[in-house]
């Protein structure tokens, strides 16, 4: 009994009070004992401010209560960190999304590559030790012409390697409009600096003239390299000099010419209406030397620098130690190889290969589904806010081609009063985002933009399932 006027004193059970309840034993079943306790322990102490103020109640205080908060913070950790976005940003291959999605016969592989030992680096025909770049060397060595290739785990570590391997201790003439940087970390005077390589810029940033590299060559001098002008042009007044003439600067020295292209493309994307780009091929027909580029750029792979060129170029890279720190795992060749075997029926690509479908995606495709989408997200999003459907350009992303859009079909959303429009505009943003499966979009010229290209038809459905809850979403951000 109370006494009168007093509410009874409300305590908090002891761990070992909570953990003997039924629901507390089949969490430790399924958690395990230690996970289970410190959830009990940590779902008490979220309960001890509303203790001491006395506030608490007596229900959240049972040890039921207690073991079914715990059992919420057991389930959370289990929760993927890595989640499914639907990327309506526009832009396909967004490096803070993963950039390139793989085709079937690249998941297909890496799934019996996890599941079930593989020749990684074991040769089959000897029994003896192999090597794990053969494995895609003759697909590389195909289709771009090149003599060799190697394998590493980015572009950013083909460069470094192969700076390393070549030039340490030495200098590298680059030309001054080409001294990129990519995505904030990677810059070119910076991996020359921890490659130990010395820098030597010739020209300007507008204009370089073949005696600019000529010139510089002294008794130092490692290699020319020619940097692909990635993620910005240079117009106007300009002068670079091409792949071919600088290749003849450099062998007429006795000194090798390397590339790094960035996205590097192995087909000519001209074909298909998309801007035209020098491939790999041409690059290394034109004299390099060496070619390093990206796998998960316009290749359409998974993240991997490719590294093809002169035989014995490519034999001192791998002779490298840094080759050892840098290389790719089982995965990764697991996934480039299939992908690399699209390439060898160039024509069937538009189908096959997903980055260029989603290039390739027709404009009227994408106006129809903004069109018939229209409506549901209308009706998610209540009378708040009025939604459209209206033409826009994507990009292809990476500093891939930046200068080129592909012309695209989006929904837009903008807030009925035009007053507060930007606050309103990052709740919705929010909102999406707090999905089940999180929608990016973009935010311009006062609307919030969800460009279609990368929704193809066989995601439209999660797309719409999800859109109800979004009134919900909107309230709670
Ligand atoms: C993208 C890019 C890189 C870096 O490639 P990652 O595969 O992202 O490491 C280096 N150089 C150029 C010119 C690039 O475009």
């Amino acid at each position: 009994m109370s006494v009168s006027g007093e509410r009874p004193a409300v305590r908090l059970p002891s761990v070992d009070q909570v953990l003997s309840t039924p629901a507390a034993r089949r969490l430790s079943a399924e958690h395990g004992a230690s996970g289970t306790t410190a959830a009990v322990r940590a779902a008490i102490e979220a309960l001890r401010p509303e203790f001491l103020a006395g506030t608490l109640g007596p229900e959240a205080a049972s040890p039921e209560a207690i073991a079914r908060q715990a059992g919420q913070r057991l389930a959370q950790r289990l929760e993927p960190r890595l989640r499914s976005v639907f990327n309506l940003t526009g832009t396909v291959l967004h490096t803070n999304l993963g950039r390139a999605l793989l085709p079937d016969e690249a998941v297909q592989a890496v799934a019996r590559a996890l599941t079930a030992p593989a020749n990684l680096e074991y040769d089959l025909a000897t029994g003896g030790r192999g090597d794990r770049d053969d494995l895609v060397e003759g697909l590389l060595r195909e289709l771009t012409g090149a003599e060799a290739a190697t394998v590493v785990n980015n572009n950013a570590a083909a460069v470094l390697l192969t700076l390393n391997a070549l030039a340490a201790r030495k200098e590298v003439i680059v030309s001054r409009g080409e001294l990129v940087e990519i995505g904030g970390a990677f810059r070119i005077p910076d991996i020359m600096s921890r490659a130990g390589a010395r820098l030597v810029e010739v020209g300007t940033t507008n204009r370089t003239h073949p005696h600019d590299y000529a010139e510089a060559i002294g008794p130092r001098t490692a290699m020319l390299m020619k940097v692909h002008c990635s993620n910005y042009a240079v117009t106007g007044f300009t002068r670079s000099v091409q792949e071919a003439e600088v290749a003849a600067i450099a062998h007429a020295h006795g000194l090798p010419l390397v590339v790094d292209l960035g996205s590097g493309t192995l087909v000519d994307l001209a074909q298909w209406g998309l801007p035209h780009e020098p491939t790999v091929r041409d690059v290394v027909a034109a004299g390099a030397d060496l070619v390093t580029f990206s796998g998960d750029k316009l290749l359409g792979g998974p993240q991997a620098g490719l590294i093809v060129g002169r035989k014995e170029l490519v034999a001192r890279i791998k002779k490298n130690p840094l080759k050892r720190a840098l290389r790719v795992g089982k995965l990764t060749l697991a996934a480039l190889e299939p992908v690399l075997q699209l390439y060898l029926a160039p024509e069937r690509l538009p189908e096959r290969l997903t980055t260029l479908r989603l290039f390739l995606r027709p404009q009227a495709e994408m106006q129809a589904q903004a069109e018939a989408l229209r409506t549901p997200l209308q009706a998610a999003l209540g009378g708040e806010w009025n939604v459209g459907a209206a033409p826009c350009l994507s990009q292809i992303g990476s500093g891939a081609l930046p200068s080129n859009t592909l012309p695209s079909w989006a929904l837009t959303v903008q807030p009925a009063q035009a007053r507060r429009g930007g606050r309103l505009l990052g709740r919705l943003e929010a909102a999406l985002r707090a999905l089940p499966r999180p929608v990016i979009g973009r935010i311009e010229a006062g609307a919030l933009w969800l460009d279609l290209r990368c929704l193809e038809a066989g995601e439209l459905a999660a797309f719409t399932e999800q859109l109800p809850r979004l009134a919900e979403a909107l309230r709670q951000v």
